[in-house]
């Protein structure tokens, strides 16, 4: 068998398309969707994460803003800047660049974030509302790869579904959503017994591990859907997945490609919350 790749570059920028058009019809409202961007230190890679967040907003005619606040930054300070944003009209999403400098409390600054400008999902109220069913922020990538699946026409209720992986903002997450949706939900992680005695019985398998080509063809039952989350550097240094995809395109059903896969839909749907957040502050006031 030879896997029918799902293009999340595709997904998102049909996806993109749509949210252009009502940041559009928003805009002849008078409301601009605006998103705060706060980035702490100088971390290499998080700074490409908020410029392509940034060009992302741009391209799509929302308001952005990007607050670079230096390493020896204070905790004090940072959440005195996060409660001004939480009451800045202008602006409907705030996030805060993970990871934060060691000494400032990561838990404290997402719980400070107000609960609906916080696009990114991942304040407690809005996981509480997720995992209840309730309207929420989800977190992004997770709420990507519903989408993805859902535009590939890939149903979920009732599937087998194996998580590996288990982080906050990744692994159980997606587990929940999938969940929400009547899958059947086994998670898998670094204490998992046996993993191939479960990866091998999942109809659906994502992958959010953060170790290159870990999942093998061996790991995948035939026909299985394979969602590769991961994004790594193998040893030639080139951008990889968890998901070593040669293989494992030959068993698999469908397989989600690094890059193009997942990562153009994490950002997409952010986009997508910030509108939303414009969208509901709009409804309130
Ligand atoms: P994390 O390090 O927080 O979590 C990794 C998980 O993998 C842990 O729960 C751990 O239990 C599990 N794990 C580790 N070793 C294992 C093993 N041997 N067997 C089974 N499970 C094992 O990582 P994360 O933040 O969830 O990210 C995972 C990957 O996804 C990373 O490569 C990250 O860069 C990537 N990521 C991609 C996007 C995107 O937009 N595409 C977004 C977020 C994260």
């Amino acid at each position: 068998m030879t896997a029918v790749i799902i293009s999340g570059k595709e997904i998102a920028d049909k996806k993109r398309q749509e949210i252009a058009e009502e940041v559009k019809s928003l805009k002849e409202n008078g409301i601009v969707p605006g998103l705060a961007v706060v980035l702490v230190g100088d971390n290499h890679a998080s700074r490409t994460y908020v410029k392509n967040k940034e060009k992302a907003c741009k391209e799509l005619g929302m308001y952005s803003v990007l607050i670079e606040l230096p390493e020896e930054t204070s905790e004090g300070e940072l959440l005195d800047k996060i409660h001004e944003l939480n009451n800045d009209k202008q602006i409907h999403g705030i996030l805060v660049q993970l990871p934060i400098p060691k000494h400032i409390d990561e838990t404290k600054v997402i719980e400070s974030i107000s609960p609906d400008k916080d696009v990114d999902g991942f304040h407690p109220i809005n996981i509480g509302r997720m995992m209840t069913g309730q309207n929420a922020f989800l977190p992004c990538t997770p709420f990507g790869i519903m989408v993805m699946l859902e535009e590939a026409g890939i149903s979920v209720a009732g599937k087998d579904v194996v998580v590996v992986g288990r982080s906050n903002i990744v692994g159980k997450p997606v587990g929940q959503l999938l969940l929400n949706q009547h899958a059947t939900v086994t998670y898998c992680h670094s204490k998992t017994k046996d993993l191939k005695f479960h990866t091998r019985q999942a109809d659906i398998l994502v992958a959010a591990v953060g170790i290159a080509n870990f999942i093998t063809a061996d790991h995948i039952k035939e026909g299985a859907v394979v969602i590769d989350v991961g994004i790594n550097r193998n040893e030639a240094g080139k951008l990889c997945g968890d998901v070593a995809f040669d293989e494992v395109s030959e068993v698999a059903g469908y397989i989600t490609p690094v890059p193009k896969g997942v990562g153009p839909m994490t950002i997409t749907m952010l986009m997508y919350n910030t509108l939303k957040s414009a969208r509901e502050s709009a409804e309130r006031s």
